[in-house]
């Protein structure tokens, strides 16, 4: 089985670059799902509180009998528990559900900059990594702004910041950014959650010549640009095509006819809230 090529953090650790995505999957599913995903030869699991299926996801991990060492498993602090102490409270609530000892990932799930909790937050997160019950810690849905804030304040700079990023919404200038400081990129909705990206010519054009599938060839795109990235299903035959997009290699035109699907300088692409300016419960 092929194994999924790892980047390695600002903080020395290493991530798996293909993961598996469990939001809006039930409790009881997530707990099918990611056991058919671990089959398929994922080994990096991307989950968060408010998604409900902590729990599921644990007891896959459990059943898989796979080491701790061989898995990779992220979850996120929910907007409701910014803050310095209710971040340590959070989190051990998550650790608990998840029946692990240590977390491969932790992080911010969204800024939320009307609330400006995010750097008492991060200091939590901190705290947790010095303690060693988190062994890397990042964010989501973060801004320049806000990263540039939590470097500024406390000099720890995040391992990664996920963000939507897909085709139709590729965030150049972010990625840039992020990597200019030593910011891995992770993207959610890598397929644009399945709706009319999937169906675009030039994606069509491009698995055709690479006898894939189109979902192979975005989650392709995203490994050739240095992306981490976590794409979701609950179909099995799905969550193996996804995996097999390891085999799909793009050549560099490819890369650049994708990247001509951004649909941002039309204000245009993005599905999600915008961090910069969302604040919600
Ligand atoms: P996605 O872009 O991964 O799309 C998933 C959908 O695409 C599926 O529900 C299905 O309809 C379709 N699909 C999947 N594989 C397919 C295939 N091979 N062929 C055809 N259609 C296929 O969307 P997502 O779930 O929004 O994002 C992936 C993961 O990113 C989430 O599960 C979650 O872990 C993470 N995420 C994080 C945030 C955040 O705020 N940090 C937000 C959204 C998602």
């Amino acid at each position: 089985m092929t194994l999924s090529p790892v980047l390695t953090f600002n903080d020395g650790n290493t991530i798996p670059q293909l993961g598996y995505g469990v939001w809006q999957v039930e409790d009881d599913v997530a707990e099918k799902v990611v056991a058919q995903a671990f089959e398929a030869g994922f080994r990096h699991i991307d989950t968060a509180k408010i998604y409900g299926n902590e729990a599921g996801v644990g007891r896959a991990i459990e059943r898989s009998g796979l080491k701790p060492e061989d898995i990779f498993i992220t979850t996120k602090l929910w907007n409701a528990d910014q803050g310095y102490e209710s971040t340590l409270k959070a989190f051990e609530e998550s650790m608990e559900r998840l029946g692990l000892e240590t977390l491969d990932l932790y992080l911010i799930h969204w800024m939320q900059p009307k609330q400006d909790k995010y750097v008492d937050t991060w200091k939590a997160l901190i705290e947790l990594q010095k303690q060693g019950r988190v062994k890397t810690i990042g964010v989501s849905n973060f801004t320049k702004e806000g990263l540039q804030r939590l470097i500024d304040e406390t000099g720890v700079v995040p391992a990664i910041n996920q963000v939507e990023l897909h085709p139709f919404f590729n965030q150049s200038e972010l990625r840039e950014f992020n990597a200019s400081k030593g910011i891995l990129t992770q993207a959610w909705s890598p397929l644009g959650q399945g709706g009319e990206l999937l169906e675009s010519p030039v994606i069509a054009q491009i698995a055709a010549k690479h006898n894939a599938t189109p979902a192979q060839v975005v989650i392709a795109w995203h490994l050739a640009i240095g992306n981490v990235v976590i794409p979701k299903s609950v179909t099995e035959s799905r969550i193996r095509e996804n995996y097999a997009a390891l085999e799909v290699s793009l050549d560099e035109t490819d890369v650049q006819a994708i990247n001509g699907l951004d649909q941002s300088a039309e204000g245009a692409g993005r599905i999600g809230p915008d961090p910069a300016v969302s604040d919600f419960a």
